[in-house]
């Protein structure tokens, strides 16, 4: 057999088990997995070292304003190069429409943002805007090229859609095999909590915590839930912050729904105290859902290995600590008035393999499923998210040793702080590639800019139960045929 290149003598995560073995590259994809191979144009020695699947980052805001108009700081070329800083091989960020915007207008902006990546991309979706149009031709022809997700928010003035805008959205996305992701918190929960608050003068960041109240999340999901479960859809609920919230996903899992999850590393890394730090620092720590208390983090710790979440995602939300950023409304704001969103898209992969293998709470196949091979399964990307004969080669060679900082000047985003500043960890991405071309080598960018390609996602392939709502089931509402 002829090798582009052989990644000799690491130690290689297959099927959930790790072996000694030599992996051969030939046109962009993994073509042998075997204990010795010999050739390769080029051999790489990966000898003490760990080859794990390329991280895909499924929750990532890059080239993306928010529904008031603020730009992040990332485009796709500084965010994706963060990313494979970070070990990651591909990502799918968010392509958002605006209200009045055309699903079709909003896949040709970021298809023109997209061009300088430098690793595979795609995009989740978010549907702002469902009027009859949209619900009818323009989403079906996004899941067509394939955008194969699209999510949804409970809150926010200008994109929160409602109960009735969620079950339509739902109801496409049941038809066409798409998977929706939803954004739950209560938004009249939150409004009360901000009116009172504000009337007392609590203005500091902190209050920020106390402002989303977990039963807020906890409620949004449950309805999310519920909504799901008529339609009968595959759900994924983003960024669970909660105890309670997460409690309701393993239930509803235990019953069968097809219900997915996410958390995030900032939830398990810091707590609300990082929102009182002095001054307004604690505005690097403002994003929603809001972090919460020191047994809220224990909850999802546990409940990350317990199984309850599927994945675990940065939401690299880039505000800078300036007037671009957290302070464009002005720099002494009340809380309320801070931009919304932190910067973690190449701490997700060092921090949780630190926190979480190095430390003894995850396996190596824990660490890859919930970094890559869950959100290539939920997600329809059928190429990548394991170390597989005929699969791409997205991968990442680390070193499992390597004690280093964590640090504002090694990042490589456009941002000018990291929440994650001083944290040491153990394990280090030393070499990242995409299909097969190195993106990172020893602490370099060596990739080209524009070299990614978009990924055209599946229809998602999720098994389960599922539920059959009595009220839909043609054998107990009167021969009603109303739904698919
Ligand atoms: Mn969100
Ligand atoms: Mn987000």
């Amino acid at each position: 057999m002829r090798f582009d290149t052989v990644i000799h003598g690491g130690t290689v995560l297959v099927g959930g088990e790790t072996c000694k073995a030599d992996i051969g590259i030939t046109d962009g994809r993994i073509a042998a997995i075997a204990e010795r191979l010999t050739g390769g144009e080029r051999r790489i020695d990966a000898g003490n070292r760990l080859v794990l699947p390329g991280g895909i980052e499924a929750h990532a805001h890059i080239a993306q304003e928010s529904s008031s108009g603020l730009m992040g700081a990332d485009d796709y070329f500084s965010g994706s190069v963060s990313a494979a800083f970070g070990g990651n091989s591909s990502f799918i960020p968010f392509a958002a429409q605006h209200r009045g915007q055309s699903i079709d207008a909003v896949l040709e902006t970021y298809g023109a943002r997209a061009a300088p990546s430098v690793i595979d991309y795609g995009w989740h979706l978010i549907v702002t805007d469902p009027t009859e149009a949209v619900l009818r031709d323009e989403l079906p022809r996004a899941f067509a090229r394939g955008v194969t997700s699209f999510k949804v928010f409970t809150t926010y003035d200008m994109m929160n859609i409602g109960d009735a805008g969620m079950l339509d959205i739902l109801t496409v996305a049941k038809e066409h095999g798409a998977v929706t992701m939803v954004h739950a918190e209560n938004d009249a929960m939150v409004r009360w909590m901000n009116a009172r608050l504000l009337d007392a003068g609590h203005t500091e960041p902190r209050f920020h915590a106390i402002s989303r109240p977990e039963l807020a999340e906890e409620e949004a999901i449950g309805r999310a839930v519920a909504l799901a479960r008529l339609v009968d859809t595959p759900l994924f609920i983003v960024h669970v912050s909660t105890a309670g919230g997460a409690a309701l996903v393993a239930r509803e899992r235990q019953a069968g729904t097809r219900l997915y999850a996410e958390t995030c590393p900032h939830y398990l890394a810091f707590t609300r105290d990082d929102l009182d730090r002095p001054g307004m620092e604690g505005a690097k720590f403002v994003c929603s859902p809001p972090l919460r208390d020191r047994e809220t983090q224990q909850a999802l710790w546990a409940h990350l290995q317990a199984g309850t979440f599927d994945s675990v995602s940065s939401d690299h939300a880039p505000y800078r600590f300036d007037e671009t950023g957290k302070f464009s409304k002005g720099t002494d704001i009340p809380y309320p008035k801070i931009a919304n969103g932190m910067p973690g898209i190449a701490a997700r992969l060092p921090w949780l393999f630190s926190e979480g293998v190095v430390a003894g709470r995850l396996s190596l196949a824990d660490f890859a499923a919930l970094t890559a091979g869950n959100a290539a399964r939920i997600f329809g990307i059928t190429g990548k998210g394991a170390l597989l004969p005929g699969m791409d080669a997205d991968i990442a060679v680390w070193n499992p040793e390597a004690r280093h900082r964590l640090t504002l000047a090694g990042q490589h985003d456009n941002m000018d702080y990291t929440p994650f500043e001083g944290i040491e960890v153990t394990g280090r991405p030393e070499l990242v590639m995409n299909r097969g071309e190195a993106v990172v080598a020893d602490g370099r960018f060596v990739g080209a800019r524009g070299r990614g390609r978009f990924i055209a996602r599946k229809r998602t392939t999720l098994s389960g139960p599922g539920h059959r709502a009595k009220e839909l089931d043609p054998a107990c509402n009167f021969g009603a045929h109303i739904a698919p």
